[in-house]
């Protein structure tokens, strides 16, 4: 049995709100959406004929600022799962302490049966029917699962069109050349590596010497790949939704990179070393570090029995079930959690939104020792409390985030 995401969502809330004693009121307004958006995206396909696509955006909370959160084009997308990624935005950006909130978009669509026309005008017809509610002062929205710096590009255009002038900040994850930002494509694999390592050192663990194993090799998979590899430690798996090769010494992750750039499946990549294994045995596998960065759901109370990792470093959003953290809380399995761990992504989309706002461009170093410095602190905020209060990361992480949303609920009052 699938968990509904949104129900998953409030069960974290309610298992936080426990813990941290939360006024009642403030736990009875946070497990509601402020709003959500169902729109139906007619298109006109490239042979003619016509069909009607269902989108959403959800706002989950703008207590402390404009909502932000990505967009997500995939076949599986309802309107529970856009609820939740919302919902994790709010804790997210509360966690690293930005001024916004929480939001997320999704259409039910699989773009690889798409022509790039027709993604297009899909991209377009989604903007114009959602534009009243997104704007850099309202929500901004930003690349997910499904979508990217062009779909982005697409949605600035349509957004800028209607305004009648360019509106750079409305969206992030843009390309370079129209007010993205240095790094942001890279941002959540970098933003993973850095709270990886403060981890290890925090422990006394060595980095270099651990085994990983990754699920998915997309924007965030491949980017902590590369970054982990760069670093000398050895990725022994990857699993993808076709496939899981593995190789005991070691799998060198430029040539992967390189291979499916060209457009090829990593499962048909040739060395003596790699053995192909089925996406079952994929969890079971014997390794120091794992890293879902796919989607929510994958690690459930069936297979969290199976793990045999040390910590799990949650790139994906919501991969972990909550009956799943109670199992690998008992195994003593560390789990570093997606709000905490993935927030590069965001982070550095703040960047771009500052930098568009302010027309005035930061350069690579600029923009990666300031992604360090925010994620960092978030880490040790939330390390501190794990050792004060023997709670895991995820509770000490939510306690964190769910208290300054609360706070700025409890100053601002409700209206009228
Ligand atoms: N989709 C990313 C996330 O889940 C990024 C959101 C953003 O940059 O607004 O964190």
């Amino acid at each position: 049995m699938e968990v509904n995401p949104f129900e998953m969502a409030k069960q974290q809330l309610a298992l936080v709100a426990e813990k941290m004693n939360l006024n009642s009121d403030a736990h009875y307004f946070l497990k509601r959406v402020e709003r959500s958006l169902i729109v139906s995206i007619p298109i006109i396909m490239d042979d003619g004929s016509l069909r009607i696509f269902e989108g959403y955006r959800v706002h989950h909370s703008t207590i402390r600022g404009p909502g932000k959160g990505g967009v997500r084009f995939s076949p599986l997308v309802t309107l529970d799962e856009v609820k939740a990624l919302a919902t994790w935005m709010t804790w997210k950006c509360a966690l690293h302490n930005l001024p916004l909130g929480g939001a997320k978009g999704g259409v039910c669509v699989d773009p690889n049966k798409l022509s790039k026309r027709e993604l297009e005008r899909l991209t377009r017809r989604y903007t114009a029917e959602i534009i009243s509610i997104i704007g850099p002062d309202k929500d901004i929205p930003a690349p997910d699962v499904g979508t990217n710096a062009q779909t982005m590009a697409w949605m600035m255009d349509t957004y800028s069109m209607q305004y009648g002038n360019t509106v750079p900040g409305v969206v992030t994850g843009k390309p370079l050349e129209i007010g993205g930002s240095p790094g942001r494509s890279e941002a959540t694999g970098t933003g993973l590596f850095f709270v990886i390592e403060k981890y290890c050192e925090k422990e006394g663990l060595d980095l270099k010497s651990m085994s990983v194993i990754i699920q998915g090799f997309g924007k965030v998979g491949s980017i902590i790949s590369k970054r982990l590899y760069e670093n000398r430690t050895k990725i022994i798996a990857i699993s993808e939704y076709y496939g899981t090769i593995y190789s005991e010494k070691g799998l060198n992750i430029d040539e992967l990179i390189k291979w499916q750039e060209s457009g090829k499946l990593i499962t048909d990549f040739k060395d003596d070393s790699i053995k192909l294994i089925p996406n079952e045995e994929f969890f079971k596998i014997k390794c120091d570090i794992l890293i879902p960065a796919a989607t929510e759901n994958q690690i459930t109370e069936h297979n969290a029995n199976d793990l045999n990792c040390q910590i799990i470093l949650e790139g994906a959003n919501g991969p972990t079930t909550p009956k799943a953290d109670e199992i690998l809380n008992k195994k003593g399995i560390v789990v570093i959690p997606d709000i905490l761990a993935n927030g590069g992504g965001v982070i550095v989309s703040y960047f771009e939104y500052v930098q568009d706002i302010n027309a005035y461009y930061w350069d690579l170093e600029r923009v990666n020792k300031e992604l360090k410095k925010i994620i960092i602190n978030a880490f040790e905020a939330v390390y501190k409390l794990v050792k004060e209060k023997n709670v895991s990361y995820r509770i000490a992480a939510y306690m964190i985030a769910v208290s300054r949303v609360a706070r700025a609920i409890e100053l601002r009052g409700i209206f009228p």
